[in-house]
Parts: C-alpha cells; structure tokens; sequence
C-alpha cells in the first residue's frame, strides 16, 4: 500500500512536535493515558501478529512509540510540577527541562494533533469522525485500527504461511534439542497450538499467538544455551581424545615387545646391546624361516602367524634369562648370547633347528612342516655391533645358498 506509506510518513514527520500536546489536555489527561494503554496493548498484539505489511508495522510501532514517549513527557512534567521527589528531579532537571519546552511549544498546536489522528483515519480508509475532540477521534481511530489488525484478509494469509514456516522451524528446534538431550515443554506448547485452528475470537487468538511467541523465544534461548553447552562439551571431548591419542602413540613407542610372539621388539634389543658388557665373549644368532612365503601361500596368512608364535615360544624355552631373544620383523628372529663363545653358540644354534625341524607345528589345516637357519657370530674385541650383526646375516645369507635347514658359523 504505497499512498500509505506516504501518508504514514507524513504522519511522522508531524508527531514528533505534536505528541507532546496528545497528553496535555488537563481535563482529558486521565482518559488520553487509558487510550494510550489500549493503544500500546493494540501494539503489543501487532508485534504478535508478525504478519501485517511491513511499512505498516514499522510505522505504526514507530507512531505507537512516540505517543508512549509523549506519555512520559506528560508524567515528568508532573513531577516538575509537585516538585516531590527533589533528588529524583535534579537527575532528570534538564531532561525535564527540554520537555517542557516541548510541551509548552506542542499545547500551542493541537489542532495538529487532530490533524495526525485524521491522517490515521486515511490510512485505514476510513471517514473522519465529525467531532473535533480530541479524545473521540482517538477513541474511533483505536477502534478501527484492531478492526483492521483482525479483519485483514491478507493478514490472514500471511499469517498462515507463517503458521507452516513455524511449524517446521519448531519441529527442526524440538529434534535438536532432544538430540542434545534437553527437552522444551515450551515447544510442545507451540507445536499444539500450530496444529489447532485460531479461535475464532480475536483476542483469544492474539493471547494464543502472543504465548507461542514468548514460548518460541525461551526454546530459542534454551537452543543457543544448548548448543553452546553441545560446543563446550566437544571441546573438552576433542581434546581428550587428543590426548588419548598422544598416549597411544607414546605407549607404541614405548613399547618393547613383539605383539603376536611377545619376543623383544627392535627397541629393546637396541638396549639390550646398548647394556652388553664388552670384556666377556658374546655372541649372535641371526634365524629366519625357509620358504616361509611358501606356509603363508599354502596354509594361509592365519597359519603362517600361528607358525610365528609357536616359533617364538620356541625360541623363549630355549634362551637364558641372561639371553635376549627378539623379532626382527617378519619371519627374522635373532638371539643375543651374553657369556657365550662361537662353539657355544652354534651348538645352541643347531640344536633350536633341531628342534623346530622336529616340531609338530599342527593347524586347522594341517601339520606345516618348519624349517629355519641360522647364521652365528661371536663378536670380536671392540667389534661395532652393525659389523658384527652383518657378519651373522651374511652367515644365514650362507646357510640358505647351501640349501638351508642348516646353521653357518661367521667368518
Ligand atoms: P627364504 O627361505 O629365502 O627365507 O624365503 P621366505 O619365503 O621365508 O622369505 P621371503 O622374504 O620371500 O618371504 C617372507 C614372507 O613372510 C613374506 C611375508 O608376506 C611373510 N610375512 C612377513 N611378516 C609376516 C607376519 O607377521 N605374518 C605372516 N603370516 N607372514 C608374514
Ligand atoms: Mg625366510
Ligand atoms: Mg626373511
């Protein structure tokens, strides 16, 4: 409604000089004040009836506004006029001061205050009351105007696409909120009053509406606070399980076994050498399985493990306390032989081969045959542990080449 716009801005372009005046009738004062609740009340029931044009909203909540405004213009200068309350009134001197120039100049121009009502009356396309007074023009104005609010056809519509917009928004809130586990009997509340009509009385609807309104806005409240604790609360999870995963990785590093055998591990056969005393002989058996691809393809990667482990014990029965026994990775065993001379050694050598050959390695799918060989070295004086562990995989690199199944003691 575009000529209504213009009159609405017009409108205000004058009450701002006049509403002072809308207040300060002496003999009217009581029954403006009341007309101004009911027409403050009348805004309230607009802003819960978010479907009216919106320049006619904003006007009229701007023009409703300003005459609340004029009503506290007319209360201050009460008190300037009892001057009770002389703390009170020295704070609000020179607001009131300003006031009262305003009052002063807007009592001089009433008619023009008469003249804003008739605009209203233009707006809403209706005819001027024929009285001049004041009040009666207020009077029919505010009736016309809920007239209009309740009567809209177009209001109606909007209001029920609002209506179906809402219902989804609601339905959305309610599924979060229960997802986080905080609950709304608000947004039930809302939900039952979506899914009836309207009753047909005007105020009953807009008391309806004005409640779902409120009830909307503490499930929203209640929303914002939820997802923010939601937030909080994964924060704290993240970064739990940051830690978690830091102590997983250190635990891994840190850890000093073979998982399937529980031989020792790389790391602790490099402190197991890091520790060797270098005044006594001591000596190094480098064992890997022969054709162990061959178990793997032919009973399957499962029995291939199995194989592992039962080696592995094997290996655990045969050694020392002193002794280290380790998995070097894959198939590749070593053990490490404190107090232990190359013929020592290699007899301890021959007779682990002895016996995995004998052994009965049983699986599901059949007794597997195992073989190893070994290469033996004893280390010499002052011999780095690399070149010494390289001369025992060069003596195993040997016991293959000749065929293997067998043990080769190390240059
Ligand atoms: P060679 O007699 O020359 O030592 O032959 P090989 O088949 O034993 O040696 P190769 O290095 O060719 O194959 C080793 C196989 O061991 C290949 C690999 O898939 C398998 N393997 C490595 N680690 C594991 C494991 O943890 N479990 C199982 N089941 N197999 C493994
Ligand atoms: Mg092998
Ligand atoms: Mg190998």
């Amino acid at each position: 409604m575009p000529q209504h716009k213009h009159i609405i801005d017009e409108l205000l372009d004058n009450i701002d000089t006049i509403r002072p005046a809308l207040l300060n009738q002496k003999e009217q004062d009581n029954g403006m004040r009341s007309l101004l609740r009911r027409m403050v009340s009348l805004l309230e029931s607009l802003q819960n009836t978010p479907s009216v044009d919106p320049h006619l909203y904003q006007h009229i909540t701007h023009m409703f506004a300003l005459l609340l405004d004029a009503e506290h213009g007319t209360l201050l200068k009460h008190l300037y006029l009892d001057e009770q309350n002389k703390e009170a009134l020295n704070m609000l001197g020179a607001h009131i001061k300003t006031r009262k120039i305003l009052i002063d100049a807007a009592q001089q121009d009433l008619p023009s205050a008469l003249t804003m009502i008739r605009r209203g009356f233009d707006l809403l396309g209706k005819p001027h009351p024929s009285s001049d007074d004041l009040s009666v023009n207020f009077k029919q104005f505010t009736k016309h105007l809920q007239a209009y609010l309740q009567g809209n056809s177009k209001v109606r519509l909007e209001f029920n696409l609002l209506t179906s917009a809402l219902k989804q928004s609601v339905q959305a809130m309610d599924h979060v909120l229960n997802e986080v586990g905080s609950h709304s009997p608000e947004l039930k509340e809302v939900q039952s009053v979506l899914e009836q009509d309207l009753p047909s009385d005007p105020e009953q609807a807009q008391a309806l509406l004005r409640n779902a309104r409120n009830n909307i806005l503490k499930a929203g409240d209640k929303l914002n606070h939820a997802s923010q604790q939601v937030k909080v609360t994964m924060t704290a999870q993240v970064a739990q399980m940051d830690k978690l995963a830091k102590r997983l990785h250190e635990a891994e590093a840190q850890a000093r076994n073979d998982p399937l055998t529980g031989l020792g591990n790389r790391r602790k056969l490099r402190e197991f050498f890091n520790a060797l005393r270098k005044d006594t002989s001591t000596s190094f058996l480098m064992i890997d399985i022969d054709h162990f691809k061959y178990i793997n393809d032919q009973y399957g990667h499962d029995a291939g493990d199995l194989v592992l482990k039962r080696l592995g014990s094997l290996l655990k029965v045969a050694v020392r306390s002193t002794d280290m026994a380790a998995r070097l990775g894959g198939e590749e065993f070593c053990i490490v032989l404190p107090e232990t001379n190359r013929t020592q050694a290699s007899n301890l050598a021959e007779k682990i081969r002895h016996d995995i050959e004998t052994e009965t390695f049983r699986t599901q799918h059949g007794n597997i045959d195992v073989k190893v060989s070994i290469g033996v070295a004893e280390r010499l004086d002052e011999e780095p542990i690399a070149q010494w562990l390289k001369r025992a995989d060069t003596a195993l690199y040997q016991a293959k080449g000749n065929g293997r199944n067998q043990v080769v003691n190390a240059e």
